[in-house]
């Protein structure tokens, strides 16, 4: 069980698509309940079994773009052609609730938050490019072209690994887990770091 502080941690996770962020992530969710996972914001079509408000909020290219100029987001990216954004609110609230608050974005979202917020940032990579491979088609939910702009881009993700605060190479997905868990709760027994930020009004803060 990870120990807490008072003020939420800003969890920025990334990886290359197929490395099994999702489950990593969902399952630390599980096991802490004072974890917040942030449901994005996209603007790409539900996968099957996806669920609107559970693993994203589906949205129109129109909306998303009326959203982001109303100031909705922390940070949004573009990416496989497609808008992802992270809902400021409910990332604020939840960090002022004393909620730790996960992120799972891309490596340009990771980037912009950088600029902005004190966060933790962990990297997952996959144990090799093979594996990702396997793993992308075997998610059987990607068209072949898209499979291959995955992993074009995933290459260019893994080379950005070392801008990250940690990299877990993600090889069974329990010691995956137990390996996050271990990190985020080392984070909260470090010396409190405090950043506030100003973002067209809004303001995150986090101690
Ligand atoms: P997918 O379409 O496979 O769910 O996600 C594609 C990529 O977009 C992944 O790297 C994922 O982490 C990233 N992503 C998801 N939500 C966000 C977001 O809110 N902001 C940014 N910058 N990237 C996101």
């Amino acid at each position: 069980m990870i120990r807490r502080r008072k003020q939420g941690l800003l969890i920025v996770i990334s990886a290359p698509s197929g490395c099994g962020k999702t489950t990593i992530v969902n399952r630390l969710v599980e096991r802490n309940p004072n974890l917040h996972r942030s449901v994005s914001v996209t603007t790409r079509e539900p996968r099957r079994g996806e669920h609107h408000g559970v693993d994203y909020w589906f949205v129109s290219e129109s909306e998303f773009l009326k959203r982001k100029r109303e100031g909705d987001f922390l940070e949004w990216a573009r990416v496989f052609d497609h808008y992802y954004g992270t809902p400021l609110r409910a990332t604020r609230e939840a960090l002022a609730a004393g909620r730790d608050v996960i992120l799972a974005i891309d490596i340009q979202g990771a980037r912009k938050i950088r600029k902005l917020l004190k966060a933790l940032y962990v990297f997952i990579m996959p144990p090799s490019r093979v594996e990702l491979e396997k793993r992308l088609r075997a998610r059987k939910s990607d068209s072949k072209r898209e499979i291959e702009k995955r992993l074009d881009q995933a290459r260019t993700e893994m080379e950005c690994a070392k801008d990250y605060d940690y990299i877990v190479t993600n090889r069974h997905l329990e010691e995956s887990i137990d390996a996050l868990e271990t990190i985020v709760s080392e984070a909260h027994l470090r010396r409190p770091l405090r950043t506030r930020v100003r973002r067209r009004g809004a303001e995150v803060s986090q101690k």
